[in-house]
């Protein structure tokens, strides 16, 4: 239609077919879906098991060049792009989309299903809940934030003193335990005290861990934009004996329990890396894990659905997986593994799965080369790099832009609008794929990070703080420099000053600290002011946002 109605009115026009049907004409067994209603469903991993001898289909990435806060329509294309395929050239394709946060829904830019006649649908299922794998994440999050903190006042109040009495390492690294440790563990059954053969859960409740207050790294999250909780006191009441310290929240997506769902190769390499999460550190400088605070197993729990990618569909009918979402500025900005692994069994060796680097290329692309291709061990085959006109302008800073690029019309006219990009990617998909990864592990972390700064955003160099050359130094001693790095930077500049915008030349790249994700297996350089907690502005999305209680309607979201 023209005008183009808005995207809520464009979704709810259109029936999608019953989930099971588009499990069917995919080549999914019943017993490889779980519905959640009519138009969602989780894809068992089984399935990767039945199809281990099917040629994967081609790799297509779309990326973008800097942004606006309004997003340039990254999503847009991926959806445009593959009803192109799908229903126009008739070829087998799939699209991979991160699931949104609420916190972009509710604040500035907006949903995140697409827009105009390439959508997601029905778009509020996909930009709201979902099937719950935020809330997961987050329940997971903060079990470890409870369970860090009671750990701290249990260890210190003198009741529990004997129970968390310190183990005597012996000269063989087997570990003794104190008398009254071993009573307890006697009266557990276990009888023949070898730690190994113990569950870690039963283990860490005899361990005292000796947690450092102020080394604690873990944050806890929320899925909001709520930046007053940037920096909070916890522990307040009288109940906790003044065990006060600050902390923060950090957004649910940026929890390194998301960087994980979309990193992870199965249920049993997720449980892994949960328990491999470093939450801070002992007075004595020990790392402290989560499976050291006894955890790791409840977390897996809490997440054994969440590692299902879901199911949805495109306005047009094609697949869609929908399947982690970290921020491609705060975090490392790429949709899972494990759904990119699944459609590409899917799609078979002459289908496409197109999936999206968040923000531009300069962040979510070069995180999807060096993080997740390197996790995943897939290699792409094309690359769409998305330029609006809008952003050509900002970054040109001029009313005339030059476009020698395939124009696409998908947001007005749905997949044959998309026509021409299509067989462009067809085309570029026959060539040989050349992929290089930017960096070797083996490169020293100051090394990877000066790389990454001059090579992809131009810096002429970097300065660290000291603070961070510090922790440089402490994650080298704790044999932590072969991990990959995933810069937080902002998105609006190829620096790390939102207002520079074009190629600004001729800046140091600030390094004002870094984190280590061990569980994730990155380390994580903040630049800058950039902030893990974004804030609402002062119109936020949810003043459009309302409900008719006859109709269920839901208006305003986009
Ligand atoms: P990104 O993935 O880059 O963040 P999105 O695909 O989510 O961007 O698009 C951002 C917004 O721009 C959405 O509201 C979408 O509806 C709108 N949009 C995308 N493409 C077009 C277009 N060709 N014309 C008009 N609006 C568009």
């Amino acid at each position: 239609l023209s005008p183009v109605p808005s995207d809520i009115e464009i979704s709810r026009a259109q029936t999608p077919k019953p989930v099971d049907q588009l499990a069917q004409e995919i080549g999914l067994l019943q017993e490889e879906t779980e519905a959640y209603g009519r138009t969602k469903a989780k894809v068992r991993l089984s399935l990767l098991d039945r199809l281990r001898e099917q040629p994967d289909g081609k790799y297509v990435l779309v990326a973008g060049i800097t942004p606006t806060p309004l997003g340039e329509g990254k999503s847009t294309v991926v959806i445009g792009l593959v009803q192109a395929l799908s229903a126009h050239l008739k070829l087998n394709s799939f699209a991979c989309l991160r699931q949104p946060s609420q916190g972009p829904t509710f604040g500035v830019k907006g949903g995140a299903a697409g827009g105009g006649y390439a959508q997601v649908i029905p778009m509020e299922e996909f930009n709201l809940h979902l099937t719950g794998d935020i809330h997961a994440i987050t329940a997971a999050n903060n079990l470890v934030a409870a369970a860090i903190d009671a750990r701290m006042l249990h260890e210190a109040t003198q009741k529990d003193k004997a129970l968390y009495s310190r183990l005597v390492p012996s000269v063989n690294g087997v570990r003794r335990f104190s008398p009254i440790q071993i009573a307890r563990l006697r009266r557990l059954g276990i009888s023949e005290i070898d730690p190994s053969a113990l569950m870690p859960q039963e283990v860490s409740s005899f361990v005292r861990l000796d947690l450092d207050p102020a080394k604690v790294t873990w944050q806890r999250v929320v899925d909001t934009n709520d930046r007053f909780l940037r920096k909070i006191t916890v522990g307040q009441a009288s109940t906790e004996k003044g065990h006060v310290r600050e902390t923060q929240f950090d957004i649910a997506v940026a929890s390194e329990i998301m960087a994980i769902l979309a990193l992870a190769d199965g249920l049993g390499d997720m449980k892994t890396r949960l328990g491999r999460m470093v939450v801070g550190s002992s007075r004595s400088g020990q790392p402290v894990t989560a499976e050291d605070l006894g955890v790791s197993g409840a977390l897996a729990v809490l997440m054994k659905d969440a590692i299902k990618p879901t199911l949805m569909q495109t306005l047009e009918g094609s697949p869609v997986f929908v399947h982690a979402g970290p921020f491609a500025n705060i975090a490392h900005g790429n949709s899972s593994v494990l759904a990119d692994k699944l459609a590409l069994k899917l799609v078979g060796e002459d289908g496409f799965v197109v999936t999206e680097a968040g923000f531009g290329a300069d962040i979510g692309m070069e995180k999807f080369f060096n993080i997740k291709c390197r996790a995943s061990g897939l290699r792409p085959n094309v690359v769409v790099l998305v330029a609006t006109v809008r952003a050509l302008k900002m970054h040109g800073g001029g009313p005339n832009v030059l476009l020698n690029a395939v124009p696409c019309h998908h947001w007005a006219r749905g997949g044959r609008g998309s026509v021409e990009l299509a067989q462009a990617v067809k085309q570029a998909g026959s060539q040989p794929s050349h992929f290089q990864f930017l960096y070797s592990q083996e490169t020293p972390i100051v090394e990877k990070i000066r790389m990454i700064a001059q090579k992809v955003y131009g810096a002429d160099d970097i300065e660290l703080s000291p603070e961070a050359q510090a922790k440089i130094d402490y994650y080298n001693q704790q044999g932590y420099g072969k991990l990959p790095i995933c810069m937080a930077k902002t998105h609006l500049s190829l620096s790390h000053l939102p207002e520079k915008k074009g190629t600004p030349t001729g800046f140091t790249l600030p390094i004002r600290d870094i984190r280590a994700s061990i569980g994730a297996g990155f380390i994580y350089p903040l630049v800058g002011t950039m902030s893990t907690m974004p804030g609402l502005p002062t119109r936020p999305c949810f003043y459009d946002i309302d409900l008719d209680p006859v109709t269920e309607e839901i208006t305003g979201l986009f």
